[in-house]
């Protein structure tokens, strides 16, 4: 019996287990990817991380996040878990090696996973052209001709890294603003190689069954189309929360995230939910490590009783 499991190792499952480790309780973090990090993993270069001025790499911060736990000699286990129950007071948590494990108190902190289109094309040539993950695969993409579609903070980050690998470069976005931070939009838009698409949406991914070679789009105000040619193609369309595996109703908004209070309680009992996962408003690293810390202080006075 751990007094905490904590499911996810992103900045907030490890955020949580660091400060449940120091408040002396028995705490495990379970994780389903053998590299930790979550999707911190994924920018090239994070430089908003307050106290870094000079930037970090996503796989940079990842291995100081993973050193921490290391540090404090958090208990990690490498699983997918299938499903969470509650029984009194106790929570039960199923792997997909067929163990259980039981804890008093559970943080929620798996994140999100990636929004797909649903166009044709997107499953086909992912992998063959079709990508979310520059810092992966900007490399295969020198001069070459790309088109991101996006208009958040991934997608401008990710747009400003890629145009320094590519010749030419789309940015394909549904509304004429961007989501995503006015100073990488105003960086983005000097660029000559880069040609935003505002106000268009992507109907379809074009390629010869073996790699991608075109987007069609359209402009959601004159229905015109047009066919974009390129070599690869990369899709920032934010994330979606997965709570599939819990066995009971917790309260979750419109969109599927989590609701919880500012202290990181759901309405169940000893069961906390931190970062991405977690019903907010402004998903960052910095946030999803403030969550993490709340979760487990919550967690413990819960424990204490
Ligand atoms: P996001 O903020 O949810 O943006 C997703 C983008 O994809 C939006 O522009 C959205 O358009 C577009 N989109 C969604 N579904 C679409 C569809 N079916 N067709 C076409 N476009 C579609 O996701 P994100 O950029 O991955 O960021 C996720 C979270 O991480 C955010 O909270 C973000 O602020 C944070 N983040 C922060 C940083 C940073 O601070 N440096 C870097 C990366 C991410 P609409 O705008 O029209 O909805």
């Amino acid at each position: 019996m751990f007094d905490i499991i904590v499911a996810g190792a992103g900045p907030a499952g490890i955020a949580a287990a660091i400060y449940a480790k120091r408040y002396n309780l028995e705490v495990l973090i379970i994780e389903k990817e053998y590299i930790l990090g979550g999707k911190v993993l994924y920018p090239h270069w994070i430089e908003n991380f307050i106290g870094i001025p000079e930037g970090i790499s996503g796989a940079g911060l990842s291995e100081k996040l993973q050193a921490h736990l290391e540090f404090f000699k958090i208990p990690l286990k490498n699983a997918l878990i299938q499903s969470i129950s509650k029984n009194d007071k106790t929570f039960t948590v199923s792997l997909s090696d067929a163990s259980e494990l039981q804890a008093k108190a559970i943080v929620l902190a798996q994140g999100t996973k990636e929004r797909s289109l649903g166009i044709p094309g997107e499953k086909e040539y992912k992998g063959r052209g079709v990508s979310s993950c520059a810092t992966c695969d900007a490399p295969f993409f020198k001069h070459k001709t790309l088109a991101v579609i996006g208009g958040g903070n991934s997608a401008l980050a990710e747009t400003i890294y890629l145009a320094e690998f590519a010749s030419k470069l789309h940015l394909v976005h549904r509304r004429m603003e961007f989501r995503g931070a006015e100073i990488l939009a105003e960086q983005l838009l000097k660029n000559p190689i880069i040609q935003p698409h505002l106000g268009f949406t992507a109907l379809e991914i074009r390629g010869d069954g073996q790699k991608v070679s075109s987007l069609l789009i359209e402009n959601l105000n004159t229905k015109k189309q047009e066919e974009v040619f390129l070599d690869g193609l990369f899709i920032f369309a934010g994330y979606e929360p997965d709570t599939s595996f819990l066995t009971f109703k917790t309260e979750l908004d419109d969109a599927g995230f989590i609701k919880t209070n500012e202290n990181m309680e759901t309405g169940i009992p000893g069961l906390y939910a931190a970062g991405d996962i977690r019903s907010k408003s402004l998903r960052q690293i910095i946030t999803a490590l403030s969550d993490g810390s709340i979760a487990a202080h919550s967690a413990r006075d819960y424990i204490k009783g």
